[in-house]
């Protein structure tokens, strides 16, 4: 079908649909069953087996699987099925981690609604994207995400940004005449297409297609992707592991080499090395950083912070610097207005919320109204897209609450707004826009065309010639007088808007530049309450190291009193004009000084992203509007508004909020912490494990001892440590006072010096645990098999003792509270529990080489474990003490 080529009208007709209504609801359900919901069919970026085959060809489970095919060769049966079946067993749960973590992820993304504007039954309302038809209306503002392919009827300076389908970067600019049948589908400048997004404007389009059968849902494949999991520490995680390959590879074939040569067998010697390459790898270590990471993704979003890139997990914990929005972040969109100046008098308006309760006084007394205060009220009804509605026994809204508060205040003084539009219908509009900072509507009056005008008083009063008096005339203006009114209301916080109109020649489009000359009517003062749980939330990013800056389109003035109730440092302000005078130098001094940025353009947004990170500052910056893209992209962290926001401005975000609260942010900070402090915790805990297999397996070789412990035991040692131990640490709840401490700086290591050391510490410990007892079985006379069962249980029962140790980094374990991470407990009784089956059942005890032993030798066993693990506790309390004096 050639939509395109056809004209607006006709394209109606064929839907079957009159555009100023829309499709009533029982057509729209009827369409919705012939052709099923707007949602395109997702494949999977990887299919199922290709993602488990990359499970197999990582360096060390090829190693394994080359171990694994020896050790067959040479006929021993039962090592090489065992080999193989902790290869199949590391694979499944490799591959089953990642489909989890990757589900969470998707699903969360998906989580945050895609809500359209449509018009059915005749009225404007926001539904879910899925549910459109063929024929369906639909709305369209800066910053949305073409939901279906649309016929384009109606436009006003509207651009859309192709790229993802056309690879064209520039926006286009739309139009609603029909094109020639052959026109290409990046010249169809009449449709605009599911997927591209709104840069600018406003329009209104006939669906034509939906789901799969739009232009980009036969692109099959296009919009597959699966949310990555690398971040910077997956990242360096593999590097390490690949770096310890080739070290280990080398020390492997160095002591097969010294075996050798000492006249040891080639068979021992092989499966030493096999050993050793096992055992010191921390092979599952990117797979647990990556769970972790993904439940620290869960945790958030419960705290309604929802992660659209993984690594913003990390760098979180790591934020110095928070940038916010004022409205609806810091403050709670609930506006309201509270005074009107108009004829050099200030009317209080009465009331509270959305509900038109309360009247208009003047000195006390009911108001007339009429005259200039009249035509504000009115000005402000009109030059406005919001509605209010009363359903379920409270009144809501829809659209800009900064609107919707001025519909309020019309008709707590008897004006109604639609039966405003009825008398004086819309002709022509510029739409609200940050960066233009006002609001015009042109109407067909009584006598002529009329336009009104609404916005930032410092952009409309320089286009104001006179002021309406109280006779009706038009009288000269004092412009000191308006910005002294304006500044008083904003000293009180209040949000100001200047109302004004103009002349209007009827037939004529509306265009910013013509509009001057305006007659000014008055100001509206409204007040916008700061959240509550903001103020908490600032102070707590205060005593975590945090900077918080309030970055706002509003007035300087109603920027400080707002930064000054929150508590915020508000003693020094910058506005945009200002900003735009400063050069880089400049600014990178002044962005790190100053807290309060006001009447900035969401350009300058950049700009100051820029300058705070050259300070070397990790930056989180909010955002909603799609001019705010570039700087939520720049940033180190950029924060979207669910509930505000624009798609674009989600799409580029690495978090979005769901509630558009600042407090939200905090606790995503917090999470994040906790996180890291998880992560660290975990390393901490695995590398002596792999370190002390190692030492074990090098100390053999170079003493001419028999190995203590053999590769299939190894394997057994990290498998089942690594899941039942490791894994409950990322459960480890945050600890208290996570958020006292100074951020974390991100070009730190990840290991500081007094970790590598515990590190190091219990590695030694583990080789002299195992070892020695391991000699001393021997000595008495037990058998191979009893003395290496020794040996790993010492393993397991250090690594059980030292678990408890790794909760906190720095704190002891039962300061904690034992009980605060149950996962702990239910790993360690499930560790137990296979330990002794390991020692005691026959089918592990073929399999595995070991043997059962007596109640004298768990003496000695956990006799080893608990002075290894009173060592640890020291060197933990000695390194707390030093820690504490060098901070004194
Ligand atoms: P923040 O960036 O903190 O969310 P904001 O919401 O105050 O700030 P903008 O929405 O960019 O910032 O608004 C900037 C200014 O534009 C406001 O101070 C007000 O004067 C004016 N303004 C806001 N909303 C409207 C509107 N719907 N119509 C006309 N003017 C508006």
């Amino acid at each position: 079908m050639n939509w395109h080529a056809e004209a607006a009208e006709d394209a109606a007709r064929r839907l079957d649909v009159d555009w100023h209504a829309g499709l009533s609801d029982a057509d729209a359900a009827e369409r919705l069953a012939r052709h099923g919901p707007n949602r395109i069919t997702e494949q999977a970026a990887r299919p199922a087996w290709k993602r488990f085959a990359d499970q197999l060809v990582q360096p060390l489970v090829l190693v394994l699987i080359a171990a694994g095919i020896v050790t067959g060769g040479l006929g021993e049966w039962v090592d090489s099925s065992v080999i193989f079946g902790v290869v199949l067993v590391n694979a499944v749960i490799g591959y089953w981690q990642e489909a989890k973590a990757e589900g969470a992820l998707a699903a969360l993304a998906r989580s945050v609604a895609t809500p359209v504007t449509v018009r059915r039954e005749g009225v404007k309302r926001q539904m879910d994207a899925g549910g459109l038809v063929p024929g369906d209306v639909v709305v369209l503002a800066a910053g949305d995400r073409i939901p279906a392919d649309l016929r384009l009827f109606h436009q006003r300076e509207l651009h859309t940004d192709d790229s993802m389908l056309t690879g064209e970067s520039q926006p286009v600019a739309k139009h609603v005449d029909a094109l020639q049948p052959d026109t290409l589908l990046a010249e169809r400048a009449n449709m605009a297409y599911a997927g591209t997004t709104v840069v600018a404007g406003q329009g209104s389009g006939l669906v034509v297609a939906t789901g799969d059968a739009t232009e980009t849902g036969r692109i099959a494949g296009l919009i597959a992707a699966a949310p990555d999991l690398a971040t910077p520490l997956t990242r360096k995680m593999a590097t390490f592991s690949n770096w310890l390959l080739w070290a280990i590879g080398g020390l492997a074939a160095l002591t097969f080499a010294v075996g050798l040569a000492r006249g040891e067998a080639a068979f021992d010697m092989f499966m030493a090395a096999v050993a050793l390459a096992v055992g010191a790898i921390p092979e599952g270590l990117p797979a647990a950083v990556t769970v972790t990471l993904a439940i620290g993704v869960a945790r958030m979003a419960k705290r309604r912070a929802i992660i659209r890139r993984l690594p913003a997990v990390e760098t979180l914990g790591s934020t110095t610097v928070i940038c916010s929005d004022k409205t609806g972040t810091l403050t709670e969109n609930a506006m309201t207005v509270r005074v009107v100046w108009a004829d050099g008098e200030g009317y209080a308006v009465g009331g509270h919320g959305y509900a038109p309760d309360g009247d208009i006084r003047h000195d006390e007394l009911p108001a007339e109204i009429a005259g200039p205060l009249r035509e504000c009220l009115v000005a402000g009804a009109l030059c406005n897209d919001a509605s209010l509605r009363h359903e379920h026994g409270r009144w809501a809204i829809t659209g800009d609450p900064t609107e919707a508060a001025l519909l309020v205040a019309a008709r707590k003084a008897g004006l109604d707004e639609r039966t405003l539009a009825a008398l004086h219908p819309r002709c022509d509009e510029l739409p609200f826009d940050s960066g233009r900072q006002f609001m015009a509507t042109a109407h067909d009056g009584e006598s002529g065309g009329i336009v009104y005008v609404k916005g930032a008083l410092e952009r409309l009063l320089p286009r104001c010639r006179g002021r309406l008096a109280g006779n009706g005339q038009i009288v000269p203006l004092d412009a000191g007088a308006v910005e002294a009114a304006a500044e008083a209301y904003a000293a009180q916080g209040l949000r100001v808007l200047l109302l004004a109109r103009g002349v209007f020649a009827l037939g004529t489009p509306l265009t910013a530049e013509a509009l001057d000359g305006l007659t000014l009517l008055g100001l509206v003062g409204m007040i916008d309450p700061p959240r509550k749980a903001a103020v908490a939330a600032i102070r707590n990013c205060h005593s975590a190291g945090i900077r918080v800056k309030m970055i706002t389109g509003d007035h300087v003035v109603t920027a400080r009193a707002i930064a000054g109730q929150i508590g915020l440092n508000a003693g020094r302000a910058l506005t945009g004009r200002e900003l735009a005078g400063l050069d880089d130098a400049a600014l990178a001094a002044a962005a790190a000084d100053v807290d309060v940025f006001a009447r900035v353009e969401p350009e300058q947004k950049l700009r100051l992203v820029r300058a705070l990170q050259g300070q070397g500052e990790v930056v989180a910056m909010t955002g909603d509007g799609v001019n705010d893209a570039p700087a939520l992209k720049q940033a180190d962290i950029g924060i979207a508004m669910g509930l505000s926001g624009t798609e674009v401005a989600k799409e580029a975000a690495a978090m979005v909020l769901t509630d558009d609260n600042f407090a939200s942010i905090e606790a995503a900070v917090e999470e994040g912490r906790g996180v890291w402090d998880n992560l660290v915790k975990f390393i901490t805990w695995t590398l002596p494990t792999n370190f002390g297999e190692g030492l074990v397996i090098v100390a053999a070789i170079l003493f001419g001892a028999t190995l203590p412990i053999t590769p299939l035991q190894i394997l057994w040692i990290n498998m089942t440590t690594a899941v039942l131990l490791g894994l409950p640490l990322a459960f480890e709840p945050i600890e208290r006072g996570i958020m006292r401490r100074p951020p974390r700086r991100l070009d730190m290591p990840v290991l500081d010096a007094d970790l590598i050391r515990r590190i190091a510490l219990v590695s030694l410990l583990l080789l002299a645990g195992a070892f020695g007892l391991f000699l001393h079985h021997l000595d008495a006379g037990r058998t191979l098999a009893e003395a290496r069962t020794a040996a790993v249980n010492v393993f397991v029962l250090v690594e059980m003792l030292y678990l408890f140790n790794c909760r906190s980094l720095t704190r002891s374990f039962w300061s904690l509270g034992l009980f605060s991470n149950l996962w702990v407990w239910g790993g360690l009784g499930a560790m137990l529990a296979l330990q002794l089956a390991l020692t005691y059942w026959p089918p592990l005890n073929a399999a595995f080489q070991t043997a059962p032993i007596g109640w004298t030798d768990w003496l000695q066993i956990v006799a080893v474990g608990w002075a290894a693990s009173l060592v640890i506790a020291l060197e933990k309390r000695w390194t707390a003490r030093r820690r504490a004096r060098e901070t004194l």
